[in-house]
């Protein structure tokens, strides 16, 4: 069985002082929380969060790291920078990167490994856009992205690991993927781990569904059995809505 993972993404989203409120709200209200709850706040947020968040279930994820142990890369952040900030998870890869930063399967493969080996648990985005959905590339892109991404990493690391199935078409958008269209892309993923790597680590690996999931259609989705979670974007940045998502089943 594994169990899910529910990480908000609070993208650039709120100073210390909005995040150190917003985690004081979900302290309590997540408490007996079913799954795991990650919150990935801008760095400059991390002491607070950490702070706000101490003796709580709440985990501190951070939104990208570099691959380089140290070095002149003005403006970016390690991994050991990361986890001396309390930092556990990592999300690499998303769609906003990709669009407005340029990043590539090859420069997302070098950081998934480099938050590996550094103790860090990536949470590696994938997913379609629009045109890719309409014209019948959704499995290859998908299947592409996640083989890319996990390039050079050994079956148990790939096991530990949270993947987020997030077509960009859905993502800020208010559009979502059906409770069907989500369930099948993510089967797609976890068969092509299979094939590669071996069913004992598709049946492990996590993977969420990210695109405007909400209080609203969060049920519905996560009631789908190869949804394990979700990335929330817009529903994380409000206690009550983030909440209603953690406390899916209550
Ligand atoms: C995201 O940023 O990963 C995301 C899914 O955003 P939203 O929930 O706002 O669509």
């Amino acid at each position: 069985m594994r169990k899910p993972i529910i990480a908000g993404n609070w993208k650039m989203n709120k100073t210390p002082e909005e995040a150190a409120e917003l985690v004081k709200a979900l302290v309590p209200a997540v408490k007996g929380a079913d799954c795991d709850v990650v919150v990935c706040v801008p760095a400059v947020c991390f002491a607070a969060v950490m702070e706000a968040a101490k003796g709580s279930n709440i985990r501190l994820g951070a939104q990208n790291v570099h691959f380089a142990k140290s070095g002149a890369y003005t403006g970016e952040l390690s991994v050991d920078m990361l986890t001396a900030c309390g930092v556990e998870y990592v999300v690499i890869g998303h769609s906003e990167r990709r669009q407005y930063f340029g990043e590539t399967d090859a420069t997302v493969n070098l950081r998934v490994k480099a938050a590996v080996a550094g103790g860090l648990t990536p949470i590696v985005c994938v997913g379609e856009k629009k045109e890719e959905r309409e014209n019948g590339y959704t499995d290859a892109i998908v299947e592409y992205q996640t083989r890319m991404a996990l390039t050079g990493l050994t079956g148990e690391q790939i096991s530990a690991l949270v993947i987020a199935y997030e077509p960009v078409w859905a993502i800020g958008t208010g559009l979502t993927a059906t409770d069907e269209q989500a369930n099948e892309t993510i089967s797609v993923i976890r068969k092509a781990i299979a094939r590669q790597y071996g069913q004992h680590v598709a049946d492990a690996v996590r993977i969420q569904y990210g695109g405007s999931m909400n209080p609203g259609n969060v049920k519905g989705l996560m009631a789908q059995p190869e949804i394990d979670g979700g990335l929330i974007g817009g529903a994380s940045l409000k206690a009550p809505d983030f909440t209603a998502v953690v406390m899916y089943n209550k």
